[in-house]
């Protein structure tokens, strides 16, 4: 395989006073090209204002260290699919518009976003509560794209057919403001082949959901098999989709320029005390296309000194 260029990048945490300027620096830290965060934790609603993420410094910071891209990602207890509950309808209505707007100033041209669960009521009532919430939020004038999740199908998610995220988008007064956020890990969870015939589900998803309508990628492994409906990330290649089906997709001449992003966990050291990030070394492994069986043991024993 020539490799070619892409642009690569992990996930990282926007916290402390730095904020913004911590995640860029924590990417720059990882060789990343891009990187994506959460505008802070991501299982609550509690923000800081625009004014205290250190924005420009963080801009400045990418600027020096070859990063060119930054991806929000919203948080998960926005559930604009909720039928259920008017009041978690109503507050992630709400939310989401704020996190539009702070994702804009951060100059992300993407918000990712997990379709939600309609807890219980049936797909079709929560795709209709769904496009409601995304009619109420998407403005014409937004600078960003609102990139729609593929998800596993635990519990009563929905987005884990591509039919389902066409029907959203269908029902869009604006859809040329929303795209898709292809998640290999929840793909392969909710039952398509990617190990055996990715470029058949790329294709699939074209016919289905349209051309040019990935936004961005999660290049995620998992640790089931496929059609598992879990939703349990992997290690780059170490996991049931394998190293090589995800260089194939990494480096799909289709796809070359739509920006990938790495959710792996955290390697536990041994006694279970310290966690360390995969992602350098996951990121020098794509780039030289090389995988090391060893990586992981290496990570978990600190005895990772071939990278350093
Ligand atoms: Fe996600
Ligand atoms: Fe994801
Ligand atoms: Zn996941």
């Amino acid at each position: 395989m020539e490799l070619q260029k892409i642009k690569i990048g992990s996930h990282v945490s926007m916290k402390g006073k730095d904020m913004f300027l911590n995640s860029a620096r924590e990417a720059a830290s990882y060789d990343a090209d891009i990187f994506m965060a959460y505008t802070g934790a991501p299982q609550n609603s509690k923000r800081k204002p625009v004014e205290e993420l250190k924005v420009e410094e963080g801009w400045a910071y990418m600027e020096a260290h070859g990063l060119s891209q930054v991806i929000i990602h919203a948080p998960y207890l926005i559930n604009l699919a909720n039928t259920v509950k008017d009041e978690i309808f109503r507050s992630s209505v709400e939310f989401l518009d704020s996190e539009i707007r702070r994702a804009e100033a951060l100059r992300s041209p993407v918000m990712i976003l997990h379709p939600g669960s309609h807890v219980g009521a049936g797909s079709e009532a929560g795709i209709r509560q769904l496009c409601e919430g995304l009619n109420q939020v998407i403005r014409p004038d937004m600078k960003l794209v609102i990139a729609l999740e593929t998800m596993a199908g635990k519990g009563g998610e929905i987005g884990r057919r591509f039919e389902e995220l066409e029907k959203i988008i269908s029902c869009l007064n604006h859809p040329e403001k929303v795209k898709v956020c292809f998640d290999t890990c929840h793909v392969h969870d909710s039952g398509y082949d990617l190990v055996n015939s990715a470029d058949q589900v790329l294709k699939e998803f074209e016919t289905v959901v349209g051309k040019n309508m990935i936004a961005v990628f999660h290049m995620n492994d998992s640790k089931n098999e496929r059609g598992s409906a879990k939703d349990r990330h992997e290690n780059y290649g170490f996991g049931k989709i394998g190293f090589e089906a995800l260089q194939h997709i990494m480096y799909h001449p289709d796809y070359l320029d739509v920006p990938k992003i790495l959710e792996s966990p955290w390697v536990k050291s041994e006694d279970g005390k310290k966690e360390f990030p995969p992602y350098k070394e996951e990121i020098i492994s794509i780039r030289t296309n090389c995988f090391d069986p060893m990586m992981v043991e290496k990570l978990r024993t600190g005895n990772n000194t071939i990278y350093s």
